[in-house]
């Protein structure tokens, strides 16, 4: 039998518009070599970035999908751990492999073990190609008319979306042969992915099924009618109008090309839908940006863009930070949005702004703080978007929102939770309180929280710190860092 071939996955699970594998598989069909495919938990000892607990939870339920589908058509996936470099040399070893193909990532680290482990194969005379299944435009391939990257996004976006002609997605292989003598697998669940002591994982089990098959039914519901709603339904985060393929894309159990090409083929068939499907678009175009930038400063999730913000005054408030991270800073908004991170692993967009405005500016504690946690308890947790939206709402990134811009968030409650719907969902204990009130408990009179049975202080915290003073404070010192200047 010829020898083997091994599909490496890391982050893109799935089997369609899977340049790797579909590789794998045209070559084994020419030349009868058997399919391998591969998860490999890798070492994150001295990784800056390790898996969060909520990725961990997704990645079991992703690999267990994928194990099924890679079994449904023949070959079984490979699951071993260890450091890549060691474990590949090992089943090449153990399987008399040929080639190893993977799909490219992109975060500054991986990158960089990628091509140790593609130079080491590559000496000991092992085929090895990499693919792009994770970007539209691979950062590299971008530049300035005049030379150089963007840093600037709406231009980015103009020229990359000028000249955008993703390959159309690939099916998936018919089938994978499989290799004559069973190869060893470690036992998913060995692996220990999945909270158990505690187990706080039960809100994510409600609000998510990962997994490729779940992704593109999600996006294609979503396609199919609320994307023409999604310019003003994306700021409501009362209302279920966005994709939700944040974890989906994070993981890769679907691929912005396949996305490109089904919004574009829904905006085709209905025109009513082109405003919708631009928009999104867009959105998807702003993850094409924040990988551009991390390419171009691979210190994105550590330091400020702009190196002004070097040595910004942050504060130091153990006890602030906490009442951040468990929703309780005596903001509705903001404490609705960190509970619902905290129970189902992800956070509307706009409250994610608002709550990142608040930690940042409000309480003045670094961004990466609030970075940090995101990683941990975002299931969409990505480098990239992470670091780069961080960096926005600092005011400290490419692009980004100036750092006088502070969000207030009564207002913003105000205005696009109009009802108080999304509080009530999150903040339970305020869910007698009229709308009148809902984001500004404290400024309710005594018989309106009696009724809406809140006792501020007992039931529900005061706020932690008094908004238009903390705003005085952020721009105080936005002021003297201008001066400096
Ligand atoms: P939709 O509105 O349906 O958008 C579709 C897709 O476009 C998203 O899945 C995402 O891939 C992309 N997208 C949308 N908004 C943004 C954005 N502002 N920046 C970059 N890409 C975007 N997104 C992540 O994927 N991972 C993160 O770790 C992450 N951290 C964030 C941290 C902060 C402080 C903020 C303000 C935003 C962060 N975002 C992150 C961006 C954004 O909030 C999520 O991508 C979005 O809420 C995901 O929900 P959705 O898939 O329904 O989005």
């Amino acid at each position: 039998m010829p020898a083997p071939i091994i599909v490496w996955f890391r982050n893109d699970l799935r089997l369609s518009d899977n340049p790797a594998l579909t590789a794998a598989a045209k070559q084994s069909a020419e030349s009868g070599a058997p399919v391998l495919p591969l998860f490999i938990l890798e070492n994150e000892d001295g990784d800056p970035w390790p898996l969060g607990g909520a990725s961990r939870w997704w990645l079991h339920h992703s690999l267990e999908r994928l194990g099924e589908a890679c079994a449904a058509l023949g070959s079984p996936l490979l699951l071993r751990r260890g450091e890549a470099a060691g474990v590949l040399g090992a089943l090449i070893r153990e399987t008399h492999t040929g080639c190893v193909l993977w799909n490219r990532r992109y975060a500054p680290a991986l990158t960089a073990r990628d091509s140790a482990v593609e130079a080491a194969l590559t000496e000991r005379g092992i085929d090895v190609r990499s693919f792009n299944a994770g970007l539209l435009a691979e950062p590299w391939t971008v530049e300035k008319k005049s030379g150089g990257p963007f840093k600037v996004f709406t231009p980015f976006w103009r020229s990359v979306s000028a000249s955008l002609d993703p390959p159309h997605p690939t099916r998936p292989p018919a089938a994978l042969t499989a290799p004559k003598t069973p190869v060893a697998s470690d036992r998913l669940a060995d692996w220990r992915l999945l909270p158990t002591a505690p187990d706080w994982a039960g809100g994510l089990r409600e609000s998510w099924e990962p997994g490729e098959a779940a992704a593109r039914e999600r996006l294609a519901d979503f396609l199919d009618g609320p994307v023409a709603a999604y310019p003003t339904e994306r700021d409501r985060p009362d209302h279920d109008g966005t994709s939700a393929v944040s974890p989906r894309l994070a993981f890769g159990e679907i691929g912005p090309r396949q996305i490109w090409h089904a919004a574009r083929h829904a905006a085709d068939a209905q025109p009513e839908l082109a405003g919708g499907v631009e928009a999104f678009l867009r959105e998807i175009g702003w993850r094409e940006f924040n990988h551009h930038l991390l390419h171009q400063a691979p210190h994105l999730p550590d330091r400020p863009f702009n190196e002004r913000f070097a040595d910004f005054p942050w504060r130091e408030d153990a006890a602030g930070l906490r009442a951040w991270q468990r929703g309780r800073t005596g903001y509705p908004i903001v404490d609705a949005g960190m509970r619902q991170l905290w129970r189902t692993g992800w956070m509307h967009n706009r409250v994610r702004m608002i709550a990142a405005s608040f930690l940042i500016k409000d309480l003045l504690l670094p961004w990466q703080e609030g970075e940090r946690w995101f990683w941990d308890t975002l299931v969409d947790a990505d480098l990239a978007n992470n670091a780069g939206n961080w960096q926005w709402v600092a005011g400290c990134g490419a692009d980004a929102a100036p750092f006088f811009r502070v969000f207030n968030p009564v207002l913003q409650g105000e205005k696009f939770d109009p009802k108080g719907d999304y509080v009530r969902r999150h903040v339970p204990e305020l869910d007698r309180l009229p709308a009148r009130w809902i984001h500004k408990p404290w400024e309710a009179p005594p018989e309106v929280l009696k009724t809406a049975g809140v006792k501020l202080g007992t039931d529900y915290p005061h706020p932690i710190v008094e908004h238009d003073a903390a705003r005085d404070r952020a721009l105080a010192l936005y002021r003297q860092r201008k001066a400096k200047a």
